[in-house]
């Protein structure tokens, strides 16, 4: 019996880049380096102990120096619906912390309204 012809799995960061939908435009971004991607895998992989908890410091260094940082967080930001729902790091933050920032930004706007 012949060999049934299977689709190339994906890694996690591709599953991350061509989700449906709006995402963060990460087009010259450190993830998308061979060994950015090796970080970011690792990050959405690895969800436990100390280990997931060095996969996330690397993740957020990875963030820290990448040349398009602003630019990827203010997009998730303003696309993530609701916010903090999309798996992954993006521009530094964690889904957590997106929601966070959001919740955050958005009581000084009502405040600065009042
Ligand atoms: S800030 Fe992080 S998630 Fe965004 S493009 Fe750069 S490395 Fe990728």
């Amino acid at each position: 019996m012949g060999r049934i012809p299977q689709a190339p799995r994906k890694n996690a960061s591709e599953k991350r880049t061509n989700r449906k939908g709006k995402l963060p435009d990460l087009t010259g971004g450190n993830c998308l380096e061979p060994e950015g991607m090796h970080i970011m895998d690792e990050y959405l992989l690895i969800r436990m102990g100390k280990a997931a908890t060095a996969a996330r410091r690397r993740a957020k260094e990875l963030c820290s120096t990448c040349p398009v940082r602003e630019r990827c967080l203010e997009d998730a930001l303003a696309s993530e619906d609701p916010p903090g729902n999309w798996d992954g790091m993006y521009g530094g933050m964690t889904p957590h912390e997106r929601k966070k920032e959001v919740e955050a930004r958005n009581e000084r706007t009502s405040e600065n309204e009042q």
